[in-house]
């Protein structure tokens, strides 16, 4: 169809990328998903742009009706560079993302911190539409956050403002955060990390109460390295031993969103991640209630977002629109 417009957003995660289509004009959203490709640096843009162009081609958008290109992607990262720095849940040190992108599907491309992305989405298209102050906190395979303070979203000097996973929550430093240092929120609660901490409780424990355990049933007796999807699963079913963890779990997820609420004094603070969105209870129930010993300011409303899994797949959409109707080319 002639004059049909659209913008893209993508959002690259360490287990599934989502490429979404946004038609200007009807406002309809077609969003499609596929495992990450990670066999080499490369392969990441090479599926971005693959996937664009069969989500493209379905919805009837040709080459020249993409008027921007949105990338959300797990950080460290540099807006300038259009690249991912390091990121610790991919395996390669440099990630070019904005070049290759824009090169191959000839229109403005950006790239935005996921969770950055994720508050965005929140404020144009979920909870966060009324709220002026506003953070979005995503606990999946990492942990992360992104703030809009005074209507006005936080990007810092590279794009990596509200680094949230990286507060310190165990001053012990007892584990190693994915960047290397001690201590890290996303070094505990984190999807990939909470096996670690389970490890790490089970060696303390008495060997008799491991075995006596649903947590030893669950893992047919492979306790060594315990799956955050187990460990929810035995604390469902009343599981001493895990709810303990879960609940340790809970006071470090605590002490994380205390300094979240002392950092942007947030009127609402939307939880996403599969970790959150598959045990909202469990994870959010221990915050709610420990989150006052830890923060000083008051405590806003603390909810899992509407907009579950495509919360930050919306937010690229939304910050692509921005740039558009700014009239920004890159
Ligand atoms: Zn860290």
């Amino acid at each position: 169809m002639a004059g049909k417009k659209c913008v893209i957003g993508v959002d690259v995660g360490a287990t599934w990328s989502r490429v979404a289509s946004y038609d200007m004009s009807s406002l309809a959203v077609e969003i499609d998903r596929e495992p990450t490709d990670v066999s080499s640096s490369k392969a990441v843009s090479d599926q971005i742009v693959r996937m664009v162009r069969s989500l493209a081609t379905e919805g009837g958008f040709g080459a020249s009706s993409i008027m921007g290109i949105c990338i959300a992607s797990a950080g460290p990262l540099s807006m300038k560079e259009g690249a991912l720095m390091k990121p610790p849940n991919l395996p390669f040190d440099y990630v070019p993302l904005v070049d290759p992108v824009a090169k191959q599907l000839k229109a403005p491309t950006y790239l935005v911190r996921d969770s950055i992305a994720g508050v965005f989405g929140e404020k144009k298209f979920g909870a966060g539409k009324e709220t002026s102050n506003l953070c979005y906190v995503t606990i999946s395979t990492g942990l992360g956050g992104g703030a809009i303070v005074d209507d006005h979203l936080l990007f810092g000097k590279d794009g990596n403002a509200a680094e949230i996973g990286h507060y310190i929550v165990d001053s012990k430093g007892r584990l190693v955060c994915g960047c290397g240092r001690r201590g890290h929120w996303e070094a505990y609660c984190s999807g990939k990390n909470i096996p670690r901490y389970v490890d790490l409780r089970l060696r303390e424990t008495e060997i008799a109460s491991v075995k006596r355990s649903v947590l030893c049933e669950e893992t047919k007796g492979k306790i060594s390295f315990v799956s955050a999807e187990a460990l929810f699963k035995a604390a469902k079913k009343g599981d001493e031993l895990s709810n303990q963890f879960v609940g340790e779990l809970g006071i470090f997820n605590a002490i994380g969103f205390g300094n979240v609420v002392n950092s942007y004094d947030p009127e609402l603070v939307t939880v996403g991640g599969a970790v959150a969105l598959k045990n909202p209870e469990l994870i959010l129930n221990p915050v709610q209630e420990h989150v006052g010993e830890y923060a000083i300011n008051m405590i806003p409303e603390i909810r899992i977002t509407p907009l579950k899994e495509n919360v930050v797949v919306y937010g690229s959409i939304a910050f692509a629109v921005d740039q558009v109707s700014k009239g920004k080319t890159n």
